[in-house]
């Protein structure tokens, strides 16, 4: 496994650190969720769990074939049992064994955690415990979307690594490879606000037509059709999906707003629907909006239990009330 084009500098500083033995005992990557961080960290993980390492992990070894097939005894894997969980204190309670035990075969032991935000105040606490003693020739490696979400005295003892926003050209090629074209790819990295993995994400299949069903509603809206009639058109299973898709329309629509530019819109193909929006719409009216949709996806994430039905509905009155106010 080998980290995306577009991380190869970040890695080549990474892997200079590990080579002049200057790698501290606990990493945590962050950034948005689709840049790639996850197989960044499965990529080092790899090359420190390998015998004989190049730039990255050689793929043939011992090791890395326990690793391919699934299993390495050097490797301690923490996530929460279920997608959007938290990670209990037992599963914690286990690496803290692990860090305990001598490495096999000599090498290095790798815990890889995710997410670091996601994790219950005992087991962050017990997780201190491990990252205060680590150990030699230990590594934790912690991922986080939202360090800031993640407790300080976790942050604190681990060296931060960042994943910023890549450049169009360094994803360019890899986007086109998946996507088909350069149109597309271009045009679904801007969209993704830059995020390479969610572009391919949202350019294709089911998450390709909802973005053409909402910008149809879109426009129906400007045309004066009725919101709750246009709510029934969309699945609400994909309600945060359209709360995305909102937030990330109305920040369009307040950049246009403010400075009547068009080169950072993210949504080129829907310029004519915001300047009509603009003509019609006030700037303090969009950041309330976008307020709005930022709790309502935020309390979707935290798995409180909305209604999705009447959430999509109240939406999508709101936003039509901005288009014609
Ligand atoms: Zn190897």
């Amino acid at each position: 496994m080998k980290p995306f084009p577009w991380q190869h500098a970040l890695w080549r500083q990474i892997i200079d650190l590990a080579d002049r033995n200057r790698f501290p005992h606990a990493l945590m990557l962050s950034g948005a969720g689709g840049l790639g961080k996850e197989q960044f960290a499965k990529a080092l993980t790899a090359r420190m769990l390998c015998r004989t390492p190049g730039e990255f992990a050689c793929g043939e070894c011992r090791s890395c074939r326990m690793l391919t097939a699934g299993h390495h005894p050097n490797l301690l894997t923490i996530e929460p049992a279920e997608k959007g969980r938290l990670i209990r204190v037992d599963s914690v309670r286990e690496a803290n064994d692990f860090v305990a035990q001598t490495a096999q075969q000599g090498g290095y032991r790798v815990i890889y955690l995710q997410p670091a935000e996601g994790m219950t105040i005992a087991a962050a606490n017990a997780l201190l415990k491990s990252l205060e003693e680590p150990g030699s020739n230990t590594l934790f490696i912690l991922l986080a979307d939202i360090p800031s979400r993640a407790l300080p005295t976790i942050r604190s003892r681990c060296q931060r690594w960042t994943f910023a926003i890549p450049d169009e050209a360094e994803c360019l090629p890899w986007l086109r490879e998946k996507l088909g074209n350069d149109e597309d790819a271009r045009f679904w990295w801007r969209v993704a606000g830059g995020q390479p993995l969610l572009a391919v994400e949202l350019g294709q299949g089911e998450s390709r037509q909802l973005r053409q069903t909402l910008r149809e509603v879109f426009e129906a809206l400007v045309r004066g059709a009725e919101p709750v009639a246009e709510a029934a058109r969309i699945d609400r299973q994909a309600l945060s999906s359209v709360l995305w898709y909102g937030i990330a329309w109305l920040e369009d629509l307040i950049r246009l707003g403010l400075s009547g530019e068009t080169a950072q819109i993210r949504n080129s193909d829907l310029l004519p629907l915001y300047r009509q929006a603009v003509k019609n719409g006030r700037v303090r009216d969009w950041f309330r909006l976008l307020d709005y949709a930022r709790e309502q996806r935020r309390l979707l994430a935290a798995g409180s239990n909305p209604n999705a039905q009447l959430v999509l509905e109240s939406w999508l009155v709101r936003w039509a009330a901005l288009l014609r106010s």
